[in-house]
């Protein structure tokens, strides 16, 4: 009993709901959420993704559609993905102007003006052997692919993309697409890159999602997951060619990799909540083994904690139309 006031009772500040809600440290709200989308052209109907129960692929004519409930729902910013039906060796309709990736901007800008809108930048879903490049013996040529992926850009760009959302892991990726925007008149339009991308096994619901054909794997442009060092490079690179925010992908099996950026870096810093991260809070909670909400809040609020400003989830139309979420 002598003891007793060399205790720090950290309990006093626990004691009423009032208190713990005083003293919390992290808040989320719409603000910190970004919507990923799918969208595919020449379906008739919405498709529910069976890896990923709830989310849906849009079909290119209810898109208007549904940029508006999203929007009225509170969310301020869509991640946009094409499935494509016009496949070839390198992904040419992504920088048609009247390409599914012109047309997904084009229905999102023209029906909800204000919202922000960060067109994914990739090849992987218009590529017909589902790589994110062009592919030459079996390897992706990387100059030629960040030289497309300029091509691209400037077709978001002029078609009202807020964000390029770079997403191909490629070298070089940031400077390339800059300079293409710039030099296209397109000085305003920002870049948003998945500068540090692993090569997870957490996005295999995605490939589902997007309908990839891709055989073989990424590991030749995507990052080790063992690597710690090489993933705070692989941002800082992307920094110094010019990006104006960062992400880290996946989020949640990278909580250390979105401090040590944090700690590096006064940029805005995104973390993608990754399709796999989505179907194991979904399935878990359909089979009654965890409280879904309670869940999904804990692992975007430690996302938060651990750096990132802005959280990529698929979670995110469910907390808003729900009003899990705060408008703040
Ligand atoms: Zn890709």
């Amino acid at each position: 009993m002598n003891n007793l006031y060399s205790i720090q009772r950290m309990r006093r500040l626990r004691k009423t709901e009032k208190l713990r809600e005083l003293f919390q440290e992290t808040h989320l709200s719409l603000n910190d959420i970004c919507l990923p989308i799918f969208v595919e052209e020449e379906l008739k109907d919405y498709q529910e993704i069976s890896s990923m129960p709830c989310i849906f692929r849009i079909p290119e004519k209810r898109l208007a559609y549904e940029i508006e409930r999203i929007a009225k729902s509170g969310i301020k910013s869509v991640m946009t993905f094409g499935v494509s039906h016009h496949l070839d060796e390198i992904g040419s309709d992504t920088w048609k102007e009247d390409g599914l990736v012109a047309r997904i901007l084009r229905i999102c800008k023209d029906t909800v003006p204000e919202i922000i809108v960060m067109s994914d930048t990739c090849f992987c879903e218009y590529t017909s052997h589902g790589h994110c490049g062009v592919l030459y013996d079996n390897i992706i040529d990387n100059d030629t692919t960040i030289h497309n992926l300029g091509l691209q850009a400037v077709t978001a760009a002029s078609a009202g993309a807020d964000f390029i959302a770079p997403s191909a892991s490629m070298d070089g990726h940031v400077a390339a697409i800059r300079q293409a925007l710039d030099n296209a008149g397109f000085i305003d339009t920002a870049i948003m890159s998945y500068s540090t991308k692993f090569a997870s096994a957490l996005y295999a619901p995605f490939r589902d999602a997007a309908g990839s054909c891709l055989i073989g794997n990424r590991k030749t442009y995507q990052m080790n997951p063992m690597n710690r060092r090489e993933a705070i490079h692989e941002s800082l690179i992307d920094i110094n060619e010019g990006a104006d925010a960062i992400m880290v992908k996946p989020a949640g099996t990278y909580l250390d990799i979105i401090r040590d950026l944090r700690e590096r870096t006064e940029l805005p810093l995104g973390a993608y909540q990754v399709s796999g991260e989505y179907a194991q809070i979904k399935f878990a909670s359909m089979a009654g083994a965890i409280n879904e909400t309670l869940v999904i809040l804990e692992t975007l609020g430690s996302i938060k904690r651990a750096g990132a400003d802005i959280i990529f989830t698929y979670f995110a139309l469910q907390l808003a139309e729900n009003k899990i979420l705060p408008l703040r």
